[in-house]
């Protein structure tokens, strides 16, 4: 018979599952790219995919179990993983309270991540030591300590001061306390970086081309303020449920997704 443990944990298999599927429909994720999520029951270990695409990720059996400490499989003879999962390891070895990874690729955040924003960005080129293959992966612990601690504003900090970190030239990484909640902040990501592309451009056709009739209030993007953006972190959190209902079926009625756990 089943432990308490081994349902909860199949219930969540199940749920990380869909998650990549979803990722892969919102095109966070393509053929790269990847979620993760800490085990339920072993705070040192955290589970993630085998080396295939999201979208065909299907049963237990594509899925791998990782030390913490290391990113290390647990199992020494699992198949081969992915070479950027110290990306998620570093997180959770550095924030406990830290649940749910995701780490894309996507096209519409990737500009923002060489052209200058608020968020922070991390510069892989700033950690590279003479032996590293510079091919801007995160292939070892070193470099996944360093874009881990672009989450916090303070190298003590031991919860992240930020949900989403820009990796130069190269992508997103984002985490939660939930899969459901990281699932929800990669899409986003991707949904505003298009919105904040879209104002830019809409902004500078409109004023560069009628520069003497601005005001001084038309002529900047108006971001939200910190307290606007706080409360609408806060917003986001509890309302995360409603999108992921329809996200899951989504991806139920799409005859590419396959989820056997
Ligand atoms: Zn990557």
């Amino acid at each position: 018979m089943a432990s308490q443990e081994d349902i909860v944990l199949k219930s969540m298999i199940r749920k990380f599952i869909t998650g990549c599927h979803i990722l892969h429909y919102h095109r966070v994720l393509d053929a790269y790219g990847h979620l993760s999520f800490r085990h339920p029951s072993k705070p040192d270990v955290f589970l993630m995919s085998r080396y295939i695409a999201p979208a065909t990720i299907s049963s237990d059996r594509d899925v791998i179990e990782y030390y913490v400490s290391n990113a290390e499989p647990v199992d020494p003879n699992s198949p081969p993983g992915y070479s950027e999962r110290c990306i998620h390891s570093e997180i959770y070895r550095r924030y406990p309270d830290v649940q749910s990874v995701v780490h894309s690729h996507s096209e519409a955040v990737v500009p923002y991540s060489i052209s200058g924003t608020r968020t922070p960005v991390f510069d892989i080129a700033e950690h590279f030591q003479p032996d590293d293959i510079k091919d801007m992966l995160v292939r070892n612990t070193r470099l996944g300590a360093a874009l881990a601690a672009c989450f916090a504003d303070t190298p003590t900090a031991t919860s992240p001061d930020h949900a989403v970190v820009l990796m130069r030239g190269h992508g997103f990484t984002t985490q939660a306390s939930s899969i459901e909640e990281c699932v929800l902040r990669a899409v986003y990501t991707q949904q505003n970086a298009s919105i904040q592309t879209t104002a830019l451009l809409t902004h500078a056709a409109h004023f560069s081309a009628a520069p003497a009739r601005a005001t001084d209030a038309q002529a900047e993007v108006k971001y939200l303020d910190e307290e606007e953006s706080q409360a609408s972190g806060v917003m986001t959190k509890w309302s995360a449920y409603r999108p992921w209902g329809l996200w899951c079926r989504e991806v139920e009625a799409s005859g590419l997704y396959v989820n056997q756990a």
